[in-house]
């Protein structure tokens, strides 16, 4: 299983973000922010008591609170603003669109011309043939869509019974009620009643989390393939439906699977006739250094789902790639078990895609593929150099995406009791006093980059000569 998550805090004093000697101003934004905005992911009795940076403006890779501070965004937001802040060609194409027309949508039978090309181009780039695509405006919309359209499928073909959902313990697929049950973080489920029957989580494929003593990296993957078919066979193929895995795993902890891993996962699903949902939201567009994560890992999909990067976050939203035969499936089902009831009021919204096209464009004509081949090699060496600290267990990346994991014992790879605080501390540090933003991840103590894609060499070398100096900080006081 995947290891307990315990969420420390140690709430910030009180402060006045614009001046840390000034009483708090309570007509700051921040003070307002305190009194009346409901923050995700925090501790809300800690988030009471401390106030938020507020960010005001972005340019490149950097962004700057509300003193005019800048600070390195090593994370690109949410995994997401991959040509970096204040690319104006992305302002002028969603100023464009809004001008000429601001709202329509893809429901029933009206079109939009920008969901029309942009649905074009993606059939294009994914490596499903004849593919269809569906918008939504987040990865979570996009995934929660999936699950709805895998059941119809599965109820148009005459399968009623194939129904369940398997995905991986740290797997993360969003917020919505299915998609915190296809997410495999324990702190997602607690005291939400969480997840829904007929969804099930399956090992994560981190080797120095769940490898049994001795037993070498590509035993390791066959074993948890043979868990997979191991899980179907118990359940019954004929009721698990589909499996749903990012390629490498991202908020879960950066995990990335090693060979045969996907290999022999792909050839147990085949056996069982169970699809494989393939998350893009954070791998898709170059992320992990090639177009998709499913070509980085040797992945041939059923569906795909991509969101952040697509529009490097400047409009929501998401694109959800399906099959041709999953679409054939579901256009009998419509003939069938009923008129295909889905759909939302912006699907296919013309702002939001037309911002996409012009992403996908400038990723194009700028070459950003061949800008990440080129950087990756300097985001690697620095992030295998953090490998050498004495309490660095392991050190994961591929294209722009990476994780550091601090471990209590560098010999045998024991993690830190309770999990988490480490991490956070090294976090908060990196961004108090070095003004770099990263994330900690639940995977024990590691912190994950993903940087803008437009990084420069001597910028990765800038945010990790910052994140060193909080690394010796918070490790000199551990001492
Ligand atoms: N899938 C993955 C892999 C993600 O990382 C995320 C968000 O972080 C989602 C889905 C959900 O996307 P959203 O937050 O846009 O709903």
């Amino acid at each position: 299983g995947s290891p307990p998550l315990v969420a420390v805090a140690a709430p910030a004093p009180r402060r006045d973000p614009l001046d840390k000697e000034r009483p708090l101003n309570a007509n700051s934004p921040a003070a307002r922010d305190v009194r009346h905005v409901l923050h995700g992911y925090v501790e809300l009795k800690a988030q009471r008591e401390s106030l938020p940076t507020v960010i005001t403006a972005g340019e490149g890779i950097y962004v700057k609170d509300e003193n005019g501070t800048p600070y390195i965004e090593a994370a690109s937001g949410m995994w997401c603003t991959s040509l970096g802040f204040g690319e104006e060609e992305l302002v002028e194409a969603a100023a464009e669109q809004m001008r000429k027309l601001p709202y329509y949508h893809t429901v029933g039978y009206k079109s939009v011309n920008p969901a029309i090309d942009l649905a074009e181009k993606l059939a294009e780039m994914a490596p499903i043939k004849d593919a269809r695509v569906y918008f939504a405006l987040s990865g979570s919309e996009a995934n929660d869509a999936l699950v709805k359209f895998i059941r119809y499928y599965n109820n148009a073909v005459g399968r009623p019974q194939k129904k369940k959902f398997i995905a991986r313990h740290n797997g993360y697929h969003g917020a919505t009620v299915a998609t915190t049950s296809l997410t495999g973080i324990p702190i997602n489920h607690v005291a939400f009643d969480l997840p829904l029957p007929g969804f099930l989580h399956t090992t994560d494929p981190h080797y120095l989390h769940h490898a049994h003593a001795g037993e070498t990296r590509e035993a390791f993957a066959e074993r948890l393939a043979r868990e997979l078919d191991e899980m179907i066979e118990k359940e019954g193929p004929d009721t698990v439906a589909a499996f749903m895995a990012e390629p490498i795993t991202g908020a879960g902890g950066v995990i990335i699977p090693p060979e045969p891993y996907y290999e022999k996962v792909q050839e147990v699903l085949k056996k069982h006739d169970v699809l494989f949902l393939d998350d893009e939201v954070v791998n898709g567009i170059w992320r992990t250094g090639k177009l998709w994560g499913a070509e980085t890992m040797g992945i041939a999909p059923d569906t795909m789902t991509v969101a952040k990067g697509l529009t490097s976050a400047y409009q929501p939203l998401s694109a959800l790639i399906l099959s041709d035969e999953i679409y054939r499936g579901m256009e009998k089902g419509s003939l069938g078990v009923g008129f295909f009831a889905h759909g939302q009021t912006y699907s296919g919204h013309p702002v939001s895609c037309a911002v996409a096209l012009k992403v996908l464009e400038i990723i194009e004509t700028r070459d950003i593929g061949g800008h990440v081949g080129r950087v990756s090699p300097t985001f690697a060496r620095r992030l295998q150099k953090l490998g050498e600290h004495p309490l660095v267990g392991d050190v994961r990346c591929k294209g722009l995406i990476g994780a550091v994991e601090f471990v209590a014992d560098k010999k045998t790879g024991r993690l830190f009791d309770p999990s988490g605080v480490v991490a956070r501390r090294i976090k908060e540090r990196a961004e108090s006093a070095y003004k770099l933003i990263t994330r900690n991840v639940p995977s024990g103590d590691s912190i994950a980059f993903s940087p803008p894609l437009i990084i420069t060499e001597s910028e990765i070398d800038e945010v990790f000569d910052r994140f060193e100096k909080a690394v010796n900080d918070v490790m000199g006081e551990l001492a």
